[in-house]
């Protein structure tokens, strides 16, 4: 059963609110919470667009933004009218990403009744200064309330997101809020490493030298510790930033990006493949609500990928997971001769089972590699 859902297509729905923006957050998103109802009937309309898509999808994401500020009417409809003109196989994974303070007793149920199976819970630290920094708007005892109360609400696939290389982070702080993560025994971890993107306040902070970011030896310092602690207590490295405590904890939307499986985005900034053509939506909300009261699709570009460029893109997602790439592709590449010595040599990656596949080094620079086949 879970080769063949992951073989299906997966259903993303962006949902932009965020009751305030995080100073480091690049990701589209409007704190306005007034065009919610919009949105929803947008959305609806988009639904209705796909409608004879795809005969069944394997996964269902909520994503953001954060999905977990809507109210629970229009989380249900939105639901509601999803089941309505789509299926989903049985035991489809249903994600949804949630801040801690946005969940209760009551939402918690109500996401159980709606059938999520999954939650994706933003942590970002448990230190109280860095949250601070981060001016998340939780607390460490929320987040660890937050993780109780999916417990008790049954939810048995919970990933904690965590983040790394924040200004002020110590090895022995991160180890800290690692610890902390593990010790409510999570089946998946995120860790992201804190990068910034211009445009974002802590970008501008960090311009003129108001916060400064660690090193770059610093960074790696703190990948390699994660994938050293995260291993000794039996989670699964099996992509640059994600870790499962058993296989069948491995993210299977997540897994439908980086393997070129067919995924629909729905809702503004959302991408969809399909048929080895990539198109993307506006990312504002209101040119995405405007686009629908002109008569329009919300679709804003479209590649069609060439064999060369799937190809490509291949090399670039499969060497972001241990699974790397079965060695006949791999052979198809220029340079290949020379170079994959040269990496095995270096313990970049290794030959297992007919694959070529990144080690811990090699997913550290993961996206350098596959430039030197070019
Ligand atoms: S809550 Fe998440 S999506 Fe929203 S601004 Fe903060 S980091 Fe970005």
């Amino acid at each position: 059963m879970a080769a063949e859902i992951k073989l299906k297509p997966g259903l993303y729905i962006h949902i932009p609110f965020c009751i305030k923006k995080c100073p480091y957050c690049d990701f589209y998103s409007t704190a306005d919470s007034r065009l919610i109802p919009a949105w929803l009937d947008a959305v609806k309309r988009e639904i209705l667009l796909y409608r004879e898509y795809s005969s069944s999808f394997s996964t269902l994401y909520f994503g953001g933004g954060t999905p977990t500020v809507i109210n629970e009417h229009a989380m249900r409809e939105l639901v509601g009218f999803l089941h309505e003109n789509f299926t989903f196989l049985p035991g489809a994974e249903k994600t949804i990403e949630a801040n801690p303070n946005d969940l209760s007793r009551e939402n918690l149920k109500m996401l159980r009744d709606l059938g999520f199976n999954r939650i994706s819970l933003g942590v970002q630290s448990f230190d109280r200064e860095l949250l601070e920094f981060l001016e998340r708007r939780h607390t460490v005892y929320e987040a660890e309330q937050a993780i109780e109360l999916i417990r008790e609400a049954g939810f048995s696939n919970l990933n904690i997101d965590i983040m790394y290389a924040i200004p002020g982070q110590t090895r022995d702080k991160w180890i800290s809020t690692l610890s902390r993560a593990v010790s409510f025994k999570p089946e998946h971890v995120s860790c992201y490493q804190l990068t910034l993107k211009e445009g974002t306040p802590f970008w501008n902070l960090r311009k003129n030298s108001t916060i400064c970011m660690p090193e770059e030896t610093d960074e790696e310092a703190f990948f390699l510790e994660t994938a050293k602690f995260l291993k000794h207590r039996g989670y699964l490295h099996y992509e640059v930033s994600n870790f499962a405590r058993d296989m069948k904890y491995v993210s299977v939307h997540n897994s439908l990006y980086w393997k070129h499986h067919p995924y629909l985005g729905l809702g503004p900034a959302a991408h969809s493949f399909f048929n080895n053509t990539r198109w993307w939506n506006c990312k504002s909300v209101k040119q995405y609500l405007k686009s629908f009261e002109d008569g329009n699709t919300p679709v804003e570009g479209r590649e069609e990928l060439t064999d060369d460029q799937l190809r490509l893109e291949s090399l670039f997602l499969n060497f972001r997971t241990t699974g790397g790439m079965d060695i006949e592709s791999f052979q198809t590449f220029k340079r290949v001769g020379t170079v994959l010595p040269i990496l095995e040599k270096s313990n970049l990656v290794k030959i297992k089972d007919g694959r070529v596949v990144p080690t811990t080094k090699g997913l550290l620079v993961a996206d350098s590699i596959p430039c030197l086949f070019l």
